[in-house]
Parts: structure tokens; C-alpha cells; sequence
């Protein structure tokens, strides 16, 4: 069982669940409050995935024309990679999938608010559209520490909705945490 050291998520006391649907940008793709918690429940089902193989269970996909095209969590333990955040490898697998590196009409959900590397990422892919479930108030780079995804001197911004499944999305870090802080003390 691998430590946590320096694990950003450590102290999951402190989610802040975000409920309900918070807009924070331009007119919505066409996916309403339903189609969101649908396909956000996909991404958890990534994030429990992420559980079984001990990785801290952030989930995400990205959806093109109403179809799931990639689906990915969180390996950074696995490959060993700082980059293997569950939305940069689902960027990867959907940009090789459309052949392209511009992600236009996608929509990107991912259990937890991205952090600066994968908001950077979401920019980088001109991605239009991103829906998050729980806060990260340690990383968070949408709304907690950073506004990356709306700063009007980048060359990009998205639509962004917040708190989908939040409670949801928060309890299985939360869950996550305490285990591993259990197996700590023994
Ligand atoms: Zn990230």
C-alpha cells in the first residue's frame, strides 16, 4: 500500500460540496441538468474504478455528439506519472479518437474541479464545455484557488457547470481518505 505523502486530497475533511448547478459561462451546448447528471454518473463510475486499483478516484469522460468517447481515472500511482490526472488521459484518448487536438463540441465531466495542469490542458484542447461535480478547494483551479477556464486574457474560455452529483462525486474521496487513514493506524 502506497503512502500518501504529499497527497493534495489528503485532508478530505474539507470537501466543500457544491450543490445544485452553478453557470458560470456562455449558453449551454444543448445538454441540460439531465443529460449532465447522466454522464456525470459515468464519470463516477470511473472514479470507482480508480478505487479498485488504490488510485485516488477522480473520474472523467468526454462526450461528442451526445456519445461517451473516452473514459478515464486517475493512474498517477499505476503509471507513475504526475500527469496521469483522469482528465488529461481522457483529453488524450478523445483527441486521438477525433484525430484532431481541438476538442470543438465536446463537453468534458470529471468528478472533481480540475486543477491548473488539467485546466491547462482543457484549454490547450479548446475544449467548449465543462462539467465538474465536487469542489477542490486545495487545487481547485475553476473556482477555488483560479478562474483559469474564464480568464479573459487567455485565448480560450469554456462554459462551466459546477456541483453536478456533487455529494456524490466528494463522498467517494471522502470515503477514499478515511480508509486509507484507518489502514494508517493499524
Ligand atoms: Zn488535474
Amino acid at each position: 500500500m502506497s503512502e500518501l505523502n504529499s497527497m493534495e486530497f489528503d485532508d478530505a475533511d474539507s470537501w466543500m460540496l457544491e450543490e445544485g448547478l452553478e453557470s458560470l459561462g456562455l449558453e449551454s451546448l444543448g445538454l441540460g441538468a439531465l443529460g449532465d447528471e447522466h454522464f456525470m454518473r459515468r464519470a463516477l463510475q470511473q472514479a470507482e474504478l480508480a478505487v479498485q486499483q488504490d488510485e485516488v478516484p477522480v473520474g472523467a469522460i468526454v462526450v461528442h455528439a451526445n456519445k461517451i468517447i473516452a473514459t478515464a481515472f486517475n493512474q498517477r500511482e499505476q503509471l507513475a506519472d504526475p500527469t496521469a490526472h483522469a482528465e488529461m488521459i481522457a483529453i488524450t484518448q478523445a483527441a486521438s479518437h477525433l484525430n484532431s487536438w481541438r476538442l470543438i463540441d465536446c463537453t468534458l465531466f470529471v468528478t472533481l474541479e480540475p486543477c491548473p495542469m488539467c485546466a491547462g490542458a482543457i484549454l490547450q484542447s479548446r475544449i467548449p464545455r465543462v462539467v465538474y461535480g465536487a469542489l477542490d478547494p486545495k487545487a481547485g483551479a475553476v473556482v477555488s484557488l483560479y478562474q483559469l477556464l474564464n480568464d479573459p486574457r487567455l485565448n480560450h474560455r469554456c462554459e462551466v457547470v459546477g456541483g453536478v452529483l456533487a455529494s456524490d462525486c466528494g463522498q467517494i474521496l471522502t470515503d477514499f481518505f478515511e480508509h486509507k487513514r484507518k489502514l494508517r493506524k493499524k
